[in-house]
């Protein structure tokens, strides 16, 4: 096999564009030198001397890898990636980061993965090269608050009155009316009537039931 800092016309992944050697020299020369292969050419050593991964992963056109070429990295359109701080065992790890176009699996508008957080979900969260992001924000925000929503009900503490607050709140934000004034109802029954811990859950309840009007009407 030809040494890959041999090679002469490569695609950039990030911008699309025909590179000649002298345009993907970061990636061929500066990456792939601090790996070598051994005497079959197919693999690549960490510092250390272990075999890490097969060359074919770093390969800019068999291993259909995420490099970028130098014009990409000087503009800033993509950031350099280190391949020993991320966590990749059967799928290649990323030589650049660059802005992705994903379609939302909630909402199925487009959105961006941007650079930056793959950066922050590769390199410094330790995820699995190959993780995607599905959501966009807007959706993954919605998800966190009704997964939360969810664990709190699931794990109701009417002793902690922040929690209790926590989620009434996200019962109203989320529309689940019904579920926060059942869970208010249980709760109330905990208490004697004349504490004030019923006489608050009371109040939470009555403010349910005025967001739940309030959304009737908008609704209508
Ligand atoms: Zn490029
Ligand atoms: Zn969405």
């Amino acid at each position: 096999m030809k040494p890959l800092c041999e090679q002469k016309l490569l695609t950039c992944p990030c911008c699309g564009q025909i590179r000649t050697a002298k345009e993907h020299r970061y990636f061929t020369n500066t990456v792939l030198d601090k790996y070598y292969t051994n005497e079959q050419g197919e693999y690549y050593l960490n510092e250390q001397g272990e075999k890490v991964a097969c060359v074919y992963w770093a390969h800019p056109k068999r291993g259909n890898s995420a490099w970028a070429c130098d014009e990409c990295l000087q503009d800033g359109r993509a950031i350099k990636a280190n391949p020993m701080r991320q966590n990749f065992c059967d799928f290649q790890p990323h030589f650049a980061y660059f802005n992705r176009i994903a379609n939302c699996r909630d909402c199925t508008k487009s959105f961006v993965f941007s650079k930056e957080e793959q950066y922050y979900w590769f390199e410094k969260l330790g995820l699995q090269v190959q993780a995607k992001q599905v959501r966009c924000h807007a959706c993954r925000a919605v998800k966190k608050q009704k997964d939360r929503l969810a664990f709190l009900l699931s794990n109701a503490d009417y002793s902690d009155s922040a929690k209790v607050e926590e989620t009434v709140g996200l019962g109203i934000k989320r529309h689940q009316y019904q579920q926060a004034k059942h869970f208010l109802a249980v709760g109330k029954r905990k208490y004697k009537k004349k504490s004030t811990t019923y006489k608050w859950l009371e109040k939470l309840e009555a403010a349910v039931e005025k967001a739940e009007n309030v959304s009737d009407i908008r609704e209508n």
